[in-house]
């Protein structure tokens, strides 16, 4: 890359911009640069230390281990690096009605028996009495309820092979970690606060982004993580934005880092309040805490009187207050700027799902990457495949909020009462009747998911599927028995997390 009068050239033929360097801006630039800096591609990030980052985001979900492993990413260099934990699933905390209490694990329940699902098998049983809880038979809740970590080994027998994980983390220390491997690929880095984005007068492409400091950089294709403002997609095309508040009211979060109170817990927990609901995130050096609430409901005070009165620990800082609208930019990709993260749009961090939509964004673009020109087919297939994954998290989160009993408060009886999008009614629907999911399009949560949410907030099937009756009932049921011991038994044989990751090399 060279300076020269002011304009910034980067000498490849394909000149990827990448605006702005925080979770979504590194994680790009780190997968771009590893793929595409054959000399022919160049990568160069622009961000402002002035602007920074939203600096929250650091609960995720197991895909984000295939991230890491595309980029090479040693697993215990990284826990350790960026102070990360393990994480087995979300405890929930007064979801259904207040005082009800659920484990949305990771992984799967149980076993299938003779190609019936096991969940059927457990309804079943559960119509009889006799089958326990549904997390009696998840390795994954079993253990994070004793505080227990395993790495399972990949193709092994043992039961820990069903426990899925991802991991908590410090949001800072990851970006700075990508950032780290970003340059040393060869991604290029530009600091400072962009003023102007120049576009092309015939096609309205962006050819440019001016600097405060008179510093143009120059790109054939630009990726847009400039956080909430949109920076291109939307104040400079103006693309629209579909506001999805009606279903997700959440507009605000306050978040306060707290000293740890023992040891870390291989979960995060999300609590509901009265018009919002509280994470707890356990990293290896602090908590990271957060009231989300919707302000229609709740007063900014109030929030931050409920966050202080709920924490464990001695608060670190000042709670730090967020806005935010729920929906999804129109097109995700619109001329030749691709929105990553929260630039693309936002769904409150109920299941941590926003920094795989980063992922899953990059995996699409990686797919459909445009050779010589942008091709309108592929971009209308990346842009149908992104609304379609929105939609499908959105509808899942929806679902924790319309699957309530609780009538304390206006909040709560709003959602409970709220019309939701067809796709969600069809599927509460289905499950209401003979407990039965469908896996639609290339859904993100799956069987167990629904499983978790549906059972953990007390909604029950009329019946279970008939199928499930074809089984002996003494061969399911010592079957079950099996599974409930084998859980126990293997998870109560497991390090602390603390210890595990002390034993890793993976401990700070
Ligand atoms: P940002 O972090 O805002 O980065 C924007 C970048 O653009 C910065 O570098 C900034 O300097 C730069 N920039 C902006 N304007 C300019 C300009 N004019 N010139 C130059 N540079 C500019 N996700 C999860 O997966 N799990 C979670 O648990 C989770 N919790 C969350 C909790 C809350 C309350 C919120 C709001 C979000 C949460 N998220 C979570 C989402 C997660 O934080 C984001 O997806 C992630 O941090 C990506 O943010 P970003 O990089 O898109 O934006």
């Amino acid at each position: 890359m060279t300076m020269d009068k002011g304009i910034v050239n980067i000498n490849a033929v394909d000149r990827v911009v990448v605006v702005g360097g925080g979770t979504a801006g590194w994680m790009t630039a780190a997968a771009m640069s590893r793929y595409f800096n054959n000399g022919r591609r160049k990568v160069t990030v622009v961000e402002s230390d002035a602007i920074g980052t939203v600096g929250v985001g650091e609960a995720t979900i197991p895909p984000i281990k295939n991230f890491n492993a595309m980029l090479d990413i040693p697993e215990n260099e990284f826990l350790k690096a960026t102070r990360g934990t393990f994480k087995l699933g979300i405890e929930f905390v007064n979801w259904g009605q207040q005082g009800d209490r659920y484990f949305h694990p990771f992984g799967t329940y149980g076993q299938d028996l003779h190609g019936i699902q096991f969940h059927q098998l457990f309804l079943r049983e559960a119509a009889r009495g006799t089958a326990g809880s549904i997390s009696d038979y998840s390795m994954s809740t079993v253990a994070a309820a004793l505080g227990r970590f395993g790495r399972p080994a990949p193709g092994a027998k043992s039961l820990v092979s069903q426990m899925a994980y991802a991991f908590h983390f410090d949001a800072g220390l990851y970006a700075a970690y990508l950032r780290k491997m970003a340059e040393q690929q060869g991604a290029g880095r530009v600091e400072g606060r962009i003023v102007q984005v120049h576009r092309n007068g015939e096609s309205g492409d962006v050819t440019s982004v001016e600097l405060e400091s008179g510093v143009i950089v120059e790109g054939d294709l630009f990726v847009d993580c400039s956080g909430f403002r949109g920076l291109l997609i939307e104040e400079a095309l103006e693309t629209g934005y579909e506001d999805w508040s009606h279903w997700l009211p959440m507009d605000s979060a306050l978040a306060m880092p707290t000293a740890n109170v023992g040891s870390p817990p291989p979960f995060t927990r999300a609590t509901a309040h009265t018009a919002g609901w509280q994470w707890r995130i356990p990293l290896q050096h602090r908590t990271g805490n957060g009231h989300v609430f919707s302000s229609a409901y709740m007063q900014a005070e109030e929030a931050e009187r409920i966050l202080r009165d709920h924490v464990e620990g001695e608060p670190l800082a000042d709670p730090r207050l967020l806005r935010f609208t729920t929906g999804m930019r129109k097109k995700a990709w619109n001329h030749n700027v691709i929105s990553l993260g929260l630039s693309a749009g936002f769904i409150e961090p109920l299941e941590s799902t926003s920094i795989h939509l980063i992922q899953n964004g990059i995996a699409r673009l990686f797919a459909l990457f445009p050779e010589k020109a942008i091709s309108p087919v592929e971009r209308d297939e990346y842009n149908r495949g992104m609304r379609e994954l929105y939609e499908d998290v959105r509808d899942f989160i929806i679902l924790h909020y319309k699957a309530t009993q609780r009538g304390d408060s206006e909040f709560w009886r709003y959602v409970r009462d709220m019309d939701v999008p067809e796709s969600l009614a069809r599927k509460i629907e289905l499950w209401r009747l003979h407990g039965r999911i469908f896996r639609e399009n290339a859904e993100l949560f799956t069987m167990p998911s629904w499983t978790a949410v549906m059972l953990g907030q007390n909604i029950w099937p009329e019946r279970y599927d008939p199928i499930a009756d074809t089984l002996d009932e003494q061969r399911v049921a010592s079957a079950m028995a099996q599974m409930r011991e084998g859980y126990r038994a293997t998870a109560q044989a497991l390090p602390s997390q603390e210890e595990f990751l002390r034993q890793s090399g993976a401990w700070y």
